[in-house]
């Protein structure tokens, strides 16, 4: 045990466990499949967007200079209302199109009017206002074909999936989500459903790191929960590195005589650090077992929630270079005092406001690190560097959740 490094920093904890990597696969697949899913290559623009100049609104294109005396009458010559209509068109002085919101523009037009700013009496039309030259929208001004427009890494949210697919991309190259096994321990958890009885409470730590996982774009696989038995556990451990890329555990690693997770990696396993200097959320573990990596995190649903967070979602985004949710950070301003401890970096729960100027962070809640509630209510942690004074006023580091 001696040679395991022990109550680590949380920097250290992250280089000793980001050497251990495994491989992630590439698939290529419709677009349709890649919500949330992590790009694995740069990609180009195939096409300029807009492809061609084209109105914005409903209404007429002419000439700007036309326009400058409101109101005054123009007359009509044609319509466009979708591409190869303009083709025979040239707008000349005191002449207008009338013109669909994404038709291509008419040569000799240089602006837009929209409909509700004209009067149209069979093929004259009067302008009440001059006509505007942003109403129309400029060949590859969003996009130029060959631009490289979202990078490798990048976990797919709704809007970029639509310029993915505006770009001309009907499939993507993404990283298959990793098979992420999650298995609870303790005697006492029982599932949420069921009845409890003295001295029982309901097992929640997996369905949260569910949750975490999935919003890092990877599949989870809750595991039955194990009781406080090596055999139990070594049989679950064993079948979830046969079918999951990574093991998480949660409750188990401390340093009580029940907490099995962490002996059977001394005796079984291979242990890369135990505990690292984190409040909430001090007891981790990193190492393998047999060849899988595996987080033992902390049975206290707050602490297992902040080791995620701090420890395991970068050693998962670091597998694919991926950006995502799990990392908004911002700055606030405390309206409470937090306390941050002597040796630890440490994270407390906070309520976001908007104030006048700035954001406004105030520690409302009780900080258990088994009190759930406490997370499910705040919007944020701040991040205390340990030995700092934390006074109301100071601008601190936020992290959302
Ligand atoms: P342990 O680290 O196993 O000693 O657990 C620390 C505390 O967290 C105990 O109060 C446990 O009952 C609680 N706990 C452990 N695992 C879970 C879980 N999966 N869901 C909710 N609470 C848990
Ligand atoms: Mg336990």
């Amino acid at each position: 045990m001696s040679e395991v490094p022990y109550f680590v920093q949380l920097n250290e904890a992250l280089e000793i466990s980001q050497k251990r990597t495994i491989p992630v696969s590439i698939n290529e697949i419709d677009l349709d499949f890649c919500h949330n899913m992590i790009l694995s290559e740069d990609l180009e623009s195939k096409v300029d967007d807009p492809p061609f100049d084209n109105s914005a609104m409903d209404g007429f294109a002419m000439r700007y200079k036309d326009t400058i005396n409101p109101p005054n009458t123009l007359d009509i010559i044609g319509t466009i209302q979708a591409a190869g209509q303009e083709d025979n068109i040239v707008v000349g002085e005191n002449q207008a199109v009338r013109i669909m919101t994404g038709a291509p523009m008419p040569k000799g037009a240089d602006s837009i009017l929209q409909i509700e700013m004209t009067e149209v009496n069979g093929e004259k039309v009067t302008l009440q206002k001059e006509s505007m030259k942003n109403f129309i929208r400029f060949k590859g001004e969003n996009l130029t074909k060959g631009q490289v427009a979202i990078s490798a890494g990048t976990l797919l949210t709704p809007s970029q999936i639509g310029m993915c697919a505006t770009m001309g991309y009907g499939k993507l190259k993404v990283y298959k989500p990793l098979k992420i096994a999650i298995i609870s321990t303790g005697d006492e958890l029982i599932q949420p459903g069921g009845e409890l009885v003295r001295g029982q409470i309901y097992e929640s730590n997996s369905f949260g790191i569910a949750g975490l996982v999935k919003k890092l774009g990877h599949d989870p696989v809750r595991m039955q929960c194990v009781g406080d038995t090596l055999d139990d556990l070594r049989s679950t451990l064993n079948q979830a590195s046969k079918s999951c890329d990574l093991i998480l555990t949660s409750g188990g690693v401390s340093m009580g005589e029940w907490d099995l997770v962490r002996k059977i990696m001394e005796q079984e396993g291979t242990l890369d650090f135990w505990r690292v200097k984190l409040r909430p959320g001090s007891p981790p573990l990193f190492g393998l077992w047999g060849d899988t990596p595996i987080f033992g995190l902390p049975g206290n649903p707050v602490s297992s929630h902040v080791v995620f967070r701090m420890i395991v979602a970068p050693w998962i985004r670091n597998l694919t270079g991926a950006t995502g949710p799990v990392e908004n950070r911002a700055f606030a301003r405390l309206a409470t005092v937090v306390k941050p401890t002597k040796d630890c970096l440490t994270l407390r729960r906070v309520s976001i406001t908007m104030g006048e100027n700035e954001l406004i962070a105030t520690q409302k809640i009780h900080q258990g690190s088994g009190n759930i509630a406490s997370m499910a209510h705040s919007e944020a942690l701040v991040i205390l560097q340990p030995g700092e004074e934390y006074p109301i006023g100071k601008i601190v580091e936020i992290m959302y959740l």
